[in-house]
């Protein structure tokens, strides 16, 4: 079954009325649409926690920082819609930009401190962007929950954190990241590697394992750092923005693995800006 593709916020709201009539439990899945594994991992979580799931497909301008990724990133809606058939989602809600940003919009959701570093120190106006549209789409959708990838683990953390001080009551669930068999994480940004590059890319998580091990067996965290980041560079990367390890929940910057944490790297190969993260949790 195919689910309805909505492009205007009153077919949605007449929608979603319907179901909270009712007294159903409404579960939204944001995304950019070129739909992968990892995505259907969230609706596959969505609809086991809601009664009526949501997939949204907006590619939003305001999230990137570079005008070229946005006029090359994919677009593929007759095939993500066919992706989402077998899941029987109730709604795919892919907006008419006005829907989102009507003319005179004049308003940012920007959250502090944790949006600083990482991606936010190399993608200027990136969460200012995303947290503007989530913001929208909580509001549009009214979801009681929301699915989020840990793939973007900055992001859910920001995401989390605007909900907490907005009060917005959707509750944000964190997926784990799904990966290709090589380890690669998959990402909608991955169909523009070539194939000498796809071959290279999965060097990016072998070198945060590498690290991860190495920090679990007491070397020293800004060795290992240096470590994995001399590895993904030999290993055909261009540029590395970040390889650091985090604080899981505050994001703040550890040299001892004292506390849950999270290994977080960007780095480029190929023209394209891969992310990826692990866990690791203190001896
Ligand atoms: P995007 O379409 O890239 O904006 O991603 C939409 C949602 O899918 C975000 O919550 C991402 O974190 C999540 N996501 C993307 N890739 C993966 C992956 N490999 N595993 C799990 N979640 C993912």
């Amino acid at each position: 079954m195919t689910a309805p593709i909505l492009r205007r916020l009153a077919d949605l709201r007449e929608m979603t009325a319907r179901w909270r009539g009712q007294g159903q439990r409404v579960a939204v899945v944001p995304t950019m649409g070129a739909l992968h594994a990892g995505h259907l991992s969230l609706v596959e979580v969505a609809k086991a926690r809601a009664d009526r799931v949501i997939v949204t497909i907006f590619v939003n301008p305001r999230q990137f920082d570079n005008a070229d990724d946005l006029a090359k990133y994919p677009r593929t809606e007759q095939d993500d819609a066919a992706k989402l058939a077998p899941y029987a989602v109730d709604a795919i809600y892919a907006p008419d930009p006005d829907q989102v940003y009507p003319p005179g919009f004049a308003t940012t959701v920007s959250v502090a401190g944790l949006t600083e570093g990482l991606c936010g120190a190399h993608r200027p106006g990136h969460f200012d962007g995303v947290t503007t549209v989530v913001a929208k789409l909580f509001a549009q959708t009214q979801a009681d929950i929301a699915c989020f990838g840990e793939k973007d683990f900055q992001q859910l953390a920001v995401v989390r954190r605007m909900a907490r001080d907005l009060d917005i009551p959707v509750e944000i669930v964190g997926c784990p990241i799904v990966r290709e068999g090589d380890g690669l994480a998959l990402s909608s940004r991955n169909v523009r590697l070539s194939p000498a590059a796809r071959a290279q890319a999965p060097v990016l998580y072998r070198a945060l394992q590498q690290a991860a091990g190495a920090i679990g067996d007491g070397v020293p965290v800004a060795q290992a750092l240096a470590a994995a980041r001399d590895a993904v560079l030999a290993g055909g990367f261009a540029s590395v923005d970040y390889i650091d390890l985090r604080a899981a929940d505050s994001l703040v910057p550890l040299d001892v693995l004292d506390r849950p944490a999270r290994l977080l790297a960007a780095a480029h190969l190929d023209g394209v800006r891969l992310i990826d993260n692990l866990g690791l949790a203190p001896a």
